[in-house]
């Protein structure tokens, strides 16, 4: 008999160790230490609960999952769930926003961490 979490928030959580030093707005940084993706984001495996696919394993960010599960938001494809810490391993759901794309890279921009890596020469 597999071990089975009651809830996808105890998921998260014991897939989480509390930062020492990283905070935002006084709360530490929730560091995933599950599987990554190659972006290095934080992944987690999940089953379709609906939809044609219902029961097929799916692979998932985990700081959306975090977001959707915590916060109640519902993520749609084209929304993205942003850091305010600006971590990508932290999925403590009161470091995230949702949002979109535009507004994210805006974000990123604005703070001076856009960089364009192939730029032509003129
Ligand atoms: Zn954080």
């Amino acid at each position: 008999m597999p071990f089975k979490y009651p809830d996808l928030c105890h998921r998260i959580v014991a897939n989480t160790v509390m930062a020492v030093d990283s905070y935002y707005d006084g709360t530490p940084c929730w560091l995933w230490v599950g599987a990554f993706n190659a972006s290095g984001y934080g992944k987690i495996s999940l089953r379709w609960q609906r939809g044609p696919r219902k029961g097929q394993v799916r692979s998932a960010l985990a700081h959306r999952i975090s977001l959707e599960v915590f916060k109640n938001r519902r993520l749609t494809a084209r929304s993205v769930a942003k850091h305010l810490c600006n971590n990508p391993v932290c999925v403590n759901p009161d470091h995230l926003v949702g949002g979109t794309q535009k507004s994210n890279v805006r974000q990123c921009v604005a703070e001076g961490r856009h960089f364009t890596p192939f730029r032509k020469a003129a």
